[in-house]
């Protein structure tokens, strides 16, 4: 039987940075999209070539913005792909995309050329807080280009939207997440805004010009958000994701369930043959390798069992279901009870954790408090 893993394809580019964002990408670099779109075939041809008893069941090109990328761009990295990996006929294919970068020719393009599945950044509803973030786009755009990509065909829509902005209120929380269930998206995902330092936004907040949302303000958004997805029908499978039934995200659950997915493009991380390893973070150093796999792999380590066990617990209790006995012993050859039994007791009587026959979770006040839990699974702490 094949092995099935994940694919991960990153486009470092968008329009603009916005205030908030330390993720790896660049504003205004239109001039750079061939060259990096050549290198990054290279990588994927390259990189194939060690993939040939492997099966893809999820690909998903995130960034950034991929969508930046013109249609011939994007085409030529799919049909690359296509070309150098076996990609399963039922394959989860996402593509996020921010609004004001997608029109009517390109969300036709994006359907026919095997992308079945969109995210899309909206973040908000109101206008002034788009402004605040330094979005590119206004609500009126997003509503634009959700129903372009209805019309091309996607069935299978993500939105990102964000709590704890700046100058928010919970009536404007409320506004979003009702405008966006309107929708209909098969998948929600709602994350709070983490001021990280590097980011305009981490300046702001050191100057005294911007203020933190309140913790109070912070969990009583998010507890909203859980009630009233639900009550329209999403199920929360993790701590920020919300999907109709049958709809969570595969490229999400094979991060949380540990299981191996390898990373193309710039700065791209990877879960493989049991080790970690990561992409140059340099654009630069990664164009000038032209996908020569050993001048692109960085701080390559093997997981060790115990280090596998730690991510095992801490990636998989971020999952409403939880991790399971079963589970656990039939990857690591030993109970769960055996090396967490102390921890686990422990959590379950501080009424953090819940535990079945089957496995534990988090309850609603351990996911409130989760990191505390997470890191108590360390071995090392
Ligand atoms: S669109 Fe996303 S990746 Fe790009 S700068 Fe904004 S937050 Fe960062």
């Amino acid at each position: 039987m094949m092995k099935t893993m994940g694919l991960y394809v990153h486009i470092p580019f968008c329009k603009k940075k916005c205030y908030y964002c330390d993720f790896p990408s660049y504003g205004n670099m239109e001039g750079r999209y061939e060259e990096y779109v050549c290198a990054l075939e290279r990588e994927i041809e390259n990189r194939g070539r060690f993939c040939e008893d492997w099966q893809i069941s999820s690909v998903f090109f995130g960034g950034g913005t991929p969508t930046v990328l013109s249609i011939e761009l994007l085409q030529r990295l799919m049909t690359k792909l296509k070309e150098s990996f076996y990609i399963a006929e039922n394959a989860e294919i996402t593509i996020e995309s921010n609004p004001g970068t997608i029109e009517k020719e390109k969300a036709d393009a994006l359907y026919k050329m095997g992308f079945n599945r969109l995210s899309m950044g909206v973040q908000a509803w109101q206008n002034r807080l788009l402004t605040t973030l330094g979005r590119i786009h206004t609500i009126e755009a997003f509503q634009n280009n959700y129903q372009l990509v209805r019309e091309a065909g996607f069935d299978n829509i993500n939105v990102d939207i964000m709590f704890a902005l700046p100058t928010q209120t919970l009536a404007d929380w409320k506004e979003t997440l009702e405008r966006i269930t309107k929708l209909h998206p098969e998948h929600i995902s709602a994350y709070s805004l983490i001021i990280e330092e590097g980011t305009p936004f981490y300046e702001a907040f050191q100057k005294g010009e911007l203020l933190e949302t309140e913790e109070e303000l912070d969990r009583e958004m998010y507890h909203y958000a859980v009630s009233f997805l639900a009550e329209k029908g999403y199920r929360q499978y993790e701590i920020s994701n919300f999907s109709k039934t049958g709809r969570e995200s595969r490229h999400n659950q094979i991060y949380w369930q540990t299981e191996p997915y390898l990373g193309l493009g710039l700065g791209a991380h990877s879960y493989f043959n049991g080790s970690r390893f990561h992409n140059t973070y340099e654009l630069d150093q990664y164009i000038l390798a032209y996908g020569e796999i050993y001048l692109l792999e960085e701080e390559k380590e093997a997981v060790t069992k115990k280090a596998a066990m730690e991510e095992f617990m801490f990636l998989g209790l971020r999952m409403t279901e939880g991790v399971s006995f079963d589970s656990f012993f039939q990857r690591f050859g030993i109970e769960m009870t055996e090396v967490y039994g102390k921890v686990i007791s422990h959590f379950v009587k501080s009424g953090l954790l819940a535990q079945t026959d089957k496995g534990i979770a988090l309850t609603r006040r351990g996911i409130d408090l989760s990191n505390q839990v997470f890191t108590e699974f360390l071995f090392d702490k």
